[in-house]
């Protein structure tokens, strides 16, 4: 069985040789992790970089919802995208005495991460790096455009020390009209260029002789200027050749600072809360194995197909069509759409009967499930109102989460309008010790709603995207 986290593959497409190969993701993170970040770096940043990495390729992982390469339909990621693919052992050489100890370093970062990806709101974030911020992140806007809520300026006086944390490039007018595309050298702006405090005061004769001119805060005359400088005549101009350009760091300043990270590990401080230092906001959670095709392996569910028994005070259609019957047919198709994926199944009751609440409650609390779901059919006296509910009782962040991701999968699937997830107090929502739910799958009132609810295909429908929204709830444990 292979329920291991450490067997992961990631379908890798490479454009040059045409062909698509897997390989393993936590091997992959190993590789780019050697390829990003400094090895001599402490071990909790290179825990931090494997988790970054692992981040990386998860979100373009098919089987964890990603979209993959536009380049092959198959693939998760393409080849010549990943720079820095190559088996550890082609370090030899380069990495010389150090290569043990670097590869060591690596599998240690690898395998105490095992599995762990950064989440905002349940989805794997892009986690930037940079090498040096030089005394502060930035936030996403003032360099991308578009506001990240996880990637918000953070002070980080941690890299400090690092090499690049003060640095200078000499740029010369050449190269500068060449990398920007302009002509500065046929300006007549460049010529005598005046700058504040360097050289200004400039006075010339008739002839166009220097006579006087200042630079810095000496005054001089234009011939003390040609002797000192040795130049062939008072008639002189000036134009810069090379600008120096002083920076502050290294990198764009998005997300995490590696020396920063670096020098917080260095402080004690520990991968996890490092990571969540730079990323504001973040979640580390394991991902599930998607191999296994059965993501809900050892979670119980009770499913509570609402009302039962022929004096069911359940809602009935204007065609006569019984709540109760739908909500049983639904939850007997759910029962083979979670144990298809793993899950260890409950129901309150399998065949038309009368079950009381208390009762039911009971079983909830005798088998504690992970989750209880019932399932509902919807009434309202006019026959216009149409759509889906789903309720969870007030403060309830687990039910809340499982029904964001089933409420979109079910109204698109069924087609039905969005009628919001909401708290309350249901009776069973308050009684079951455990996360529960309550599904109004749709309005049986309604004559469009009441005729999809008679077809059996689309109660299957209803359980396989009730199935989803599971699988997609339980994509990272
Ligand atoms: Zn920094
Ligand atoms: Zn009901």
């Amino acid at each position: 069985m292979c329920t291991e986290n450490n067997e992961v593959y990631v379908n890798i497409y490479d454009k040059k040789n045409d062909n698509i190969e897997s390989k393993l993701l936590e091997e992959m993170v190993k590789e780019l992790v050697a390829c990003t970040m400094p090895l001599n770096f402490h071990i909790e940043a290179l825990k931090c970089q494997s988790i970054i990495i692992r981040t990386r390729l998860v979100r373009q992982m098919k089987a964890y919802g990603g979209v993959g390469t536009e380049e092959c339909k198959e693939a998760d990621i393409l080849k010549q995208d990943f720079e820095g693919l190559i088996p550890l052992i082609e370090y030899k050489n380069v990495w010389k005495n150090k290569y043990e100890e670097y590869k060591e370093k690596l599998e240690k970062a690898a395998l105490e991460t095992t599995g762990k990806i950064l989440l905002f709101n349940n989805k794997p974030i892009d986690p930037r790096t940079h090498l040096v911020c030089g005394g502060s992140t930035e936030n996403s806007e003032n360099i991308e455009g578009n506001a990240v809520r996880y990637l918000r300026r953070v002070l980080c006086n941690y890299c400090e020390d690092s090499p690049y944390s003060l640095n200078y490039k000499d740029i010369s007018i050449d190269e500068l009209e060449k990398k920007l595309g302009l002509e500065l050298t046929n300006d007549n702006f460049m010529k005598d260029i005046t700058i504040n405090k360097f050289i200004d005061n400039v006075v010339r004769d008739e002839q166009d002789r220097v006579t006087r001119i200042k630079i810095g805060n000496k005054e001089f005359s234009g011939k003390e200027i040609m002797e000192i400088l040795d130049i062939n005549s008072t008639r002189f101009s000036w134009r810069p050749q090379i600008i120096r350009f002083f920076t502050v760091g290294k990198g764009d300043g998005l997300g995490l600072c590696q020396y920063g990270a670096n020098s917080m590990a260095n402080n004690q401080t520990l991968a996890e809360e490092i990571l969540k230092y730079y990323y504001t906001g973040v979640i580390i959670k394991k991902i599930q194995n998607p191999c296994i095709n059965k993501p809900l392996e050892g979670k119980i569910i009770m499913i509570d197909p609402a009302h039962g028994g022929e004096s069911s005070d359940d809602n009935v259609g204007n065609h006569g069509l019984r709540e109760k019957d739908v909500n049983l047919s639904i939850a007997l198709y759910l029962v083979k759409e979670l144990e298809s994926i793993g899950a260890n199944v409950y129901l309150t009751r399998d065949k038309d009967e009368v079950i009381h609440l208390n009762d039911r409650a009971q079983m909830a609390k005798d088998i504690g499930p992970d989750f209880f779901i019932s399932i509902h059919q919807n009434y309202f006296s006019h026959c216009s109102k149409s759509g889906t509910e789903i309720y969870y009782f007030r403060g309830d962040k687990m039910a809340k989460e499982l029904a964001e991701e089933i409420m979109p999968v079910l109204t698109n699937e069924m087609n039905t309008l969005n009628k919001g997830i909401k708290s309350a107090e249901f009776f069973l929502l308050r009684e079951i010790p455990v996360s529960s739910i309550h599904i109004e799958v749709a309005y049986i009132s309604n004559f469009d709603e009441e005729r999809i609810l008679m077809s059996k295909d689309f109660r299957k429908k209803a359980a396989k995207a009730i199935a989803k929204g599971f699988i997609n709830f339980y994509k990272y444990i």
